[in-house]
């Protein structure tokens, strides 16, 4: 069984993601997307919403489940018998860490990073600015899936009640 790991923070998953991970369900047996859930960031959504917003949106695709996960990626790698971990590549920007992230975790386990290289309409898509653009009232429905942008929305709506209060 071929089976690859997708890790993210996915906070929110975009559309960009749901690409990725459809391209990689038809290379590989099976597909774990992995939910970063390190404390250390300050998250817009809370893991089990992420998680549950991941569910939804890769519910079509038959060899994809969603878990999460806490430490080193390499570590969940080795628990689950997975050899490969891929990524999606947007720039020249992602370049330069994801190349050294493959070989940090190639040195720690027996696991190869293979990139995909983003579709061009996605190629400029990153939750960060996907929330930056969103809180400034910018039109980013057609970015995400439509379950996930209500609750994008809602959820800044409460954020900016809660600091006007
Ligand atoms: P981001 O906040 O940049 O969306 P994530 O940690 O959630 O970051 O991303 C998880 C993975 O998805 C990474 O491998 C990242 O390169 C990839 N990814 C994110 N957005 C896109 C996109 N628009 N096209 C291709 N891959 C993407």
């Amino acid at each position: 069984m071929r089976r690859a790991v997708c890790p993210g923070s996915f906070d929110p998953v975009t559309n960009g993601h749901i690409d990725i991970v459809n391209r990689a369900s038809q290379l590989f047996d099976e597909v774990v997307v992995a939910v970063g859930v390190n404390k250390s960031k300050n998250r817009l959504f809370s893991p089990d919403e992420r998680i549950d917003m991941l569910r939804e949106a890769c519910r079509d695709f038959e060899n994809v489940r969603v878990d999460g996960f806490t430490g080193l990626l390499t570590d969940f790698c080795a628990q689950h018998a997975i050899r490969a971990i891929v990524k999606g590549l947007r720039a020249v920007s992602d370049f330069d860490y994801e190349l050294q992230m493959a070989q940090m975790n190639a040195s720690l386990a027996d696991v190869e990073t293979v990139f995909v290289p983003t579709s061009p309409e996605y190629s400029f898509l990153a939750s960060s600015l996907v929330k930056e653009v969103a809180t400034y009232g910018g039109d980013v429905s057609g970015l995400l899936p439509g379950f996930v942008h209500e609750r994008l929305v809602a959820r800044l709506a409460e954020r900016e009640s809660q600091s006007s209060t």
